[in-house]
């Protein structure tokens, strides 16, 4: 007879770590399978640091999502004996008028009532002298933003779990799973289970594992550089706050100097080349002299004493929906089936308020946060046109 538990996570190397944490912590039986380690450096949750904000320019309806993320990052904080996994270092949206990062971010704090400043460009280079930016530049200064620390986020997530008696086997990948009955059966490279529910958090393999949603989830490769600074006191934390910047070459983000990760000022730029990938084949350590130029011919022209060579670089993957925004729902045809996908490049910082919802929807059906334009329905015209 196959092994039963209450609920198997497919993928806990993530933001199914949370998942698990909340359901064990709920009393449930859970196993948690990871083809990698937990964390590791193969999806799209690592790097060392990753932004959390506020003030979303995505959309207003992500703001009481992150009130309840970032309750529940410094609970797990305080708890998870890890170490800080919140830094907090303000965060600087930056674009002209009538960019997405800007009208959105103002949107978002005028529709939550959330406090922040607005600055012109010569006030941004006289508070944060790493910027030279265009004349007609403008920036919302917030002071709820900064950092996670990805890597020991998702381990105080995992040991969490374990401390509440969840099960979270390493090197092991689901291979397939079928519905049985109301519950689930659940194949892997070393054996058979079977469960109530089954949570899908699987990152860039969601497609493989879910193939009637694999259109809906594209992965994406994406490139992090680290450049060397000419001025680091520029880019210290309390001189530098986290960023998000929008320019006519693209959305960018960026980072303090950080003693934990590799030297230099952290950069991206979102859908960095837009790229296509198949995450089993995927070369991560392919970063290349095209991936540098392109982040450091913005530092030069942005944020000049931070564009010198690259001190080390790491490939990752975004999972995009085509809105962008997550799929965080029940299975439309199977309810024992819940997904979490499709974070879009943005989902790291909800880590723990989506374990939470994903819980919630496995044990209740339904949550009590409002989730709703995370919905499969949305993509209704997508899913039944196949
Ligand atoms: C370069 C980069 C920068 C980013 N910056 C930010 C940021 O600043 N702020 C922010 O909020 N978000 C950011 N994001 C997005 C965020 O990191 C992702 O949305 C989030 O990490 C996605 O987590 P996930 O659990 O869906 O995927 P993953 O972290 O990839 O986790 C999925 C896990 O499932 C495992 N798995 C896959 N298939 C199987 C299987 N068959 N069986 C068992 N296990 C399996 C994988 O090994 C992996 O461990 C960034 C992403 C990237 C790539």
């Amino acid at each position: 007879m196959p092994e039963r538990f209450d609920v198997i996570v497919a993928g806990v190397g993530g933001m199914g770590s949370a998942a698990a944490y909340h359901l064990a912590r709920r009393g449930r039986k859970v196993l948690g399978l990871e083809r990698y380690t937990i964390p590791n450096e193969m999806g799209s949750s690592h790097g060392v640091s990753r932004i959390i904000r506020l003030a979303y320019f995505e959309h207003p309806s992500y703001v009481p999502l992150l009130r309840r993320s970032f309750e529940l990052w410094r609970e797990l904080e305080a708890g998870a004996g890890q170490g800080q996994l919140l830094h907090m270092t303000g965060c600087l949206h930056v674009g002209a008028p009538g960019t997405t990062v800007l009208e959105g971010c103002l949107r978002s704090c005028h529709e939550h009532d959330l406090q922040h400043e607005v600055l012109n460009s010569a006030e941004v280079s006289r508070r944060f002298p790493a910027y030279r930016l265009p004349a007609e530049t403008m920036a919302v200064l917030e002071a709820e933003g900064g950092f996670l620390v990805p890597e020991r986020c998702i381990q105080a997530h995992a040991a969490g779990a374990r401390a509440a008696g969840a099960e979270l086997r390493e090197g092991e990948a689901v291979i397939a799973w079928e519905p049985a009955g109301r519950g689930v059966q659940v194949r892997t490279e070393r054996g058979e289970y079977e469960a109530d529910r089954l949570i899908l958090t699987a990152g860039s393999w969601n497609g493989k594992l879910a193939a009637r949603f694999a259109h809906l989830l594209e992965p994406e490769r994406q490139v992090l550089a680290w450049l060397r600074v000419s001025r680091p006191e520029l880019f210290a934390q309390g001189a530098f706050p986290v960023f998000v910047m929008e320019v006519p070459e693209g959305m960018y983000y960026g980072f303090p100097l950080f003693a934990e990760g590799p030297p230099g000022f952290k950069l991206g730029r979102l859908h960095h080349r837009r790229e296509v990938v198949d995450p089993d084949l995927l070369d991560r350590g392919g970063a290349d002299a095209t991936d540098e130029a392109l982040l450091r011919d913005f530092a030069a022209r942005y944020l000049p004493a931070g564009a010198g060579p690259a001190e080390a670089m790491k490939v990752c993957m975004f999972t995009n929906t085509p809105d962008e925004h997550f799929l965080i729902d029940l299975h439309p045809e199977l309810p024992q089936v819940i997904l979490g996908a499709g974070f879009s490049g943005h989902g790291f910082k909800f880590c723990s308020v989506v374990g939470e919802v994903l819980a919630d929807l496995a044990l209740e059906g339904e949550t009590r946060h409002d989730i709703g334009l995370f919905s499969a329905s949305r993509f209704q015209r997508e899913l039944t046109a196949r």
